[in-house]
């Protein structure tokens, strides 16, 4: 028995979510998306206290193991050598995100190709030029035009942010090594834009930008399809996917509402965007007699070889003032080996 039906339902309001919301939003159709934590709440970012920075290593880590708030469940990573980072509710990782905003190059569409590993997309960069446009305007990304790293013609929405003293320095040691640099794209706004204000450089970024100038979904897209109609629901966590088994489609979700009690809402359409953690974990939830190894996963692979993203930085000490300290973060950039 169905509590309800609706055209579309979204499963996740992260980046991703956010945006296929937003894109939907004119079609006027009857759009559910269901997130299972609550809306961020810029009061609440650590920045507004003096305790900032010991509240990134517990409320406000990016890690769901140590964060341990309501809208997490923990991941076991124990057999990975890069810990996982997410953020649950609406904007997703993009709350907790630097805004670092580089585009794909031509040539990682063609790595079988070129490099001889991996595969090749089915698609080239020149068919998602238009989306990386429409995207870097819906987040709001500073940049500067005409850097030689990227096809001509790309445009930046906005001015740079500020190179700083500490991108000053690096700029002076790329030169020293004639190495490629350029001002980094980054969805910071760094004009007042889209009912954003402008960034004031305060740094603390990476734990929700209070500001609201750093492009997270909840402040971007969200607005934009809230107010055309889209019906964003939180607290909500979808259990698993529910099967037609005339036709063989999906036919909507179980979910616990804010309140625990279970709900079943029928759709016509179902999107999955739960990241690369929580997609498979719902795929392998909705196992049903017809898909017995969960959804979409004839080949056994779904749930399997997740790549992380890895990250390293180098820290340097220097004798003169740099600031490092005040933000945002991603200013400088160099494709030199790219
Ligand atoms: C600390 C950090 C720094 C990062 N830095 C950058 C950066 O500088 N530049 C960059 O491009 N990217 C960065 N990223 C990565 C970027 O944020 C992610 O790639 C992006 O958010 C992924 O989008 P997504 O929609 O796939 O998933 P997410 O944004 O993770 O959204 C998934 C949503 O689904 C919800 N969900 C999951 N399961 C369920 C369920 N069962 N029921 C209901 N809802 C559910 C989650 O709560 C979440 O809100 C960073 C991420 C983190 C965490
Ligand atoms: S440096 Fe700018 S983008 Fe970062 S938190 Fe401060 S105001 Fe927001």
């Amino acid at each position: 028995m169905s509590d309800e039906t609706v055209d579309v339902v979204i499963i996740g309001g992260g980046a991703s979510g956010a945006a296929v919301a937003w894109s939907l939003a004119a079609t006027k159709m009857h759009i559910v998306c269901l997130e299972q934590g609550p809306m961020p709440n810029p009061a609440d970012y650590p920045t507004t206290g003096k305790d900032w920075e010991a509240r990134a290593q517990r409320d406000y880590s990016a890690s769901p193991n140590v964060r341990k708030a309501p809208a997490d469940y923990p991941i076991n990573d124990d057999d990975s050598p890069i810990k996982i980072v997410n953020f649950n509710g609406p904007g997703g990782g993009t709350v907790l995100f630097s805004g670092h905003f580089p585009r794909f190059h031509p040539s990682d569409f063609k790595v079988k190709t070129l490099d001889g590993i991996a595969d090749d997309w089915p698609v080239d960069y020149e068919t998602l030029e238009p989306f990386f446009a429409e995207n870097d305007k819906m987040m709001g990304v500073s940049g500067l035009e005409g850097d030689p790293a990227y096809p001509p013609g790309k445009t930046a929405v906005m001015p740079p942010v500020p190179l700083g003293k500490s991108g000053q320095v690096l700029a002076k040691g790329f030169n020293a090594l004639g190495h490629h640099w350029w001002p980094s794209d980054v969805s910071v706004a760094t004009q007042d834009y889209d009912g954003r204000a402008q960034c004031i450089n305060l740094g603390a970024c990476m734990t929700g930008c209070a500001q609201g100038a750093k492009g997270s979904t909840d402040v971007t897209y969200w607005p934009h399809a809230i107010r055309a109609g889209v019906d964003l629901r939180t607290e909500c966590r979808v259990k698993k996917i529910t099967m037609n088994d005339e036709t063989g489609m999906a036919s909507g979700v179980v979910y616990f509402d804010p309140d625990g009690v279970e709900r079943h809402l029928e759709a016509h359409v179902v999107i999955l965007a739960s990241n690369g953690i929580g997609t498979p974990r719902i795929l392998l939830n909705s196992a049903c007699d017809s898909h017995p190894d969960g959804l979409a996963n004839s080949s056994g692979l779904v749930g399997r070889n997740l790549m992380l993203h890895p990250y390293s930085w180098v820290q340097g000490v220097f004798d003169e003032e740099v600031d490092g300290h005040t933000g945002p973060h991603k200013n400088i950039w160099s494709h030199q080996f790219y």
